[in-house]
């Protein structure tokens, strides 16, 4: 089945932006003037100034990387965090990392669920996570799927999602990561201009060497204290 009007919303993905523990009823998306994650930056209206400046981000798939992959997940019952995905989240989080989950999601072009499915699923998440002291992932998601709605600029190993990511939340993708199971997330990673790393859980699992130079990690834990460590390692202006 064909969803009635799967390319609505337009060729960058689909956003839902929550923050932390302020989740909204119903499913229902925040729109553009939703809550925005985090205080306020400041500002100042004159020259450069490290509040302002772009920050790296850290990409994480979801499905393979954060949770068991056994085809469409789009149900909490369904849902289980990998080992190790939890505590990724929180050497991320300690370490003041900006993280956002970025997922094709063509199970909705597919007609299998819809995006308000996506919405409640990512609530529950949400959670979870805050009665583990953390907070949620903004998310990214792509509807779509070449075969269903066309081609569109989204769906991984497209980095549209990443773009979006960084202009919302003024990061540098140069100095960026995206993690993730499959060879197509590694390639958005390094597309968007930033690094990736392949992780050994879902498709990773059975997949040959990375490509482009990639990383590679035994799992998301692994990848988060290797990002940490790299980020740690440049210190708070970026490589040289
Ligand atoms: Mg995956
Ligand atoms: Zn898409």
């Amino acid at each position: 089945m064909i969803p009635s009007d799967p390319g609505s919303s337009g060729p960058e993905g689909h956003s839902a932006r929550r923050g932390g523990q302020s989740a909204l009823p119903g499913g229902a998306f925040p729109g553009p003037g939703g809550p925005a994650p985090g205080p306020p930056v400041p500002r100042p209206e004159n020259g450069p100034s490290a509040a302002a400046a772009p920050r790296p981000g850290v990409f994480l798939d979801r499905d393979g990387t954060l949770n068991l992959d056994d085809g469409y997940t789009w149900r909490w019952e369904d849902f289980r965090w990998l080992p190790g995905a939890i505590e990724a989240l929180r050497v991320l989080q300690d370490e003041g990392l900006f993280v956002a989950i970025v997922t094709n999601q063509a199970g909705v072009a597919r007609g299998l669920y819809g995006e308000r499915d996506i919405a409640a699923l990512h609530e529950r998440m949400g959670a979870d996570l805050a009665s583990r002291g953390l907070a949620l992932p903004p998310l990214y998601y792509c509807p779509h799927h070449p075969d269903f709605t066309g081609p569109c600029g989204c769906r991984k190993p497209e980095p549209g999602m990443l773009v979006k990511a960084a202009r919302e939340h003024s990061l540098d993708l140069s100095r960026s990561f995206m993690v993730g199971d499959k060879t197509s997330e590694v390639l958005a990673g390094l597309t968007a201009g930033g690094a990736a790393v392949l992780v050994r859980t879902g498709y990773g699992a059975g997949s040959g060497p990375p490509p482009g130079g990639a990383l590679e990690a035994p799992d998301v834990l692994g990848a988060a204290k290797l990002i940490a460590s790299l980020v740690k390692a440049r210190g708070p202006a970026g490589p040289p």
